[in-house]
């Protein structure tokens, strides 16, 4: 008995891009000098008032619309007691019992070989961030150092449901929730800087003969530094867990929640100790701040904010430019300015497939290589749908093309120009092609023979020895035709 199935719920904290901290003025902006940008507020010092960032409630209404929760009309703040060098003021504003925002879901997207996933949301809310202990890693046994810079940094927690089943549909949930928060302006989610940030709830439920099944208990993975590390993490996790039942039977049932550290290097959960209850938190009403009132007018304005999100994109990307799921999937997923542009390379006479496999492609490599973004690409979407529309014209293959392209980047000149420059005349005089297949198939009889025979891959030979003869500019559509014009005489 191997058979198991995995359950996943992934909890992700995303810092929301404002400019300063949840209750107080101080910047968030990512490496200032350690406790450079705090304050009496943000370092709990006695007697301040927190004030609440509207702008940081703005768009955590927005992420909640986008993740399709429902919205409270009515929420406030608690407080979490805990005590820990990082945390100046003993406690963190989050929010309990009455979060913002509850109930929604977010759809990994469809792919070619998988029907798209809904993975419920238990909810969405607002809390603040701690600082940062920077421990000595010499190994020399120095001391703890504490940063506070990030403490009071305004946090959106998405909560899903244990509706993740395998640890590939894991990493999908995050890269969806990343591009949609990321293209609503809602969160630059960099791992690296911590403003995403992702722990993974996870156990097994092994079947029964009776149909019933035994859950493992739940072990909550942190310490996941990639997308990568929570995908490995999760598939380890519950191999872990597995074998441990197998060893522990039902036993383990009397184990209660815990949290394991993931040590990517070694590629291994490290069970670490029992989780808290929320009751060890001592949760009760934040008194420096009033609840929140959720009005019509907040949420249009929130509305109005979302502009098209991924899923809608991809629709209609496929309903308007008749792109497949994978296609429609790319350009999604490289970003709104870059759809954008795709759509006015069409809009200008190229056709979408092409347009988008330009795009994709060239495009895409030459931002990469100048680290530059669409608005600093030389190339309009008129003259990129130039070389799109000659390219078809001419018949030239892809690595002509390519050539063609890079000629327009060094010499700021138009497709026209730059294939006649570089000579690439395609040679489309059905006569002269004609006659040049004519003298092919003498050359190779068998292969006419072989043809004739049933195998079509045969007159590939024909086709290349023109195309070496014309050093690749036989115009390929018309050089096909009277391939087989040619060879129907015979
Ligand atoms: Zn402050």
């Amino acid at each position: 008995m191997s058979e198991y199935r995995t359950v996943v719920g992934l909890e992700v904290h995303v810092q929301l891009l404002t400019i300063s901290k949840l209750f107080c003025g101080c910047s968030v902006t990512f490496g200032q000098p350690p406790n450079s940008a705090v304050c009496p507020v943000c370092l709990g010092m006695p007697g301040v008032l927190p004030v609440m960032n509207q702008k940081a409630f703005e768009l955590a209404l927005r992420a909640a619309l986008a993740l399709n929760c429902q919205i409270a009309p009515y929420t406030k703040w608690d407080r979490k007691n805990y005590y820990y060098p990082d945390l100046p003021k003993n406690f963190q504003i989050s929010q309990y019992d009455l979060p913002f925002s509850f109930e929604g879901y977010l759809d990994i997207p469809a792919s070619l070989d998988q029907p798209s996933k809904r993975v419920g949301l238990f909810r969405a809310h607002l809390e603040e961030d701690a600082g940062k202990s920077m421990h000595d890693e010499s190994g020399q046994g120095g001391s703890t150092k504490v940063d506070l810079n990030r403490a009071g940094t305004p946090l959106l927690e998405i909560v899903s449901k244990p509706e993740i089943h395998s640890a590939e549909d894991a990493r999908a949930y995050l890269e969806e929730l990343r591009l949609l928060l990321k293209e609503a302006g809602i969160s630059d989610c960099e791992m690296q800087e911590g403003s995403l940030r992702c722990d993974a709830n996870v156990n097994i439920h092994i079947p029964q003969a009776d149909g019933s099944f035994i859950a493992t208990p739940i072990v909550e993975v942190k310490n996941l530094n990639s997308f990568r590390a929570v995908e490995r993490s999760i598939r380890y996790e519950a191999m872990r867990q597995m074998e441990q039942y197998q060893k522990d039977g039902k036993k383990m049932g009397e184990v209660s929640k815990c949290t394991a550290g993931w040590d990517d290097a070694r590629g291994v959960t490290i069970v670490q100790r029992r989780k808290e209850e929320a009751s060890d938190y001592r949760y009760f009403p934040e008194p420096d701040l009033a609840p929140i009132r959720i009005t019509a007018e907040m949420l249009e304005r929130a509305k109005a904010s979302l502009g098209e999100l991924p899923h809608q994109a991809r629709a209609r990307l496929q309903a308007d430019f008749g792109l497949g799921i994978y296609d429609a999937d790319l350009l999604v997923r490289m970003g709104r300015a870059i759809t954008a542009y795709f759509e006015k390379v069409v809009s200008a006479g190229a056709d979408a497939k092409s347009a988008c496999n330009w795009v994709a492609n060239q495009v895409l490599t030459t931002l990469n290589e100048s680290k530059s973004t669409i608005d600093q690409y030389p190339l309009t979407p008129g003259i990129l749908a130039g070389l799109v529309v000659e390219v078809q014209k001419s018949g030239l293959n892809m690595q002509r093309a390519r050539e063609v392209y890079g000629a327009m980047l060094a010499d700021g000149v138009d497709a026209k120009t730059a294939i006649q420059k570089l000579g690439f005349v395609a040679v489309a005089d059905e006569a002269a092609l004609a006659e040049m297949i004519r003298k092919a198939m003498a050359a190779n009889p068998k292969a006419v023979s072989d043809f004739k025979a049933g195998k079509i891959k045969a007159a590939d030979s024909l086709k290349g020895a023109v195309m070496k003869e014309t050093k690749g500019m036989a115009k390929a559509d018309l050089l096909q035709k009277i391939l087989l014009d040619e060879l129907n005489k015979v």
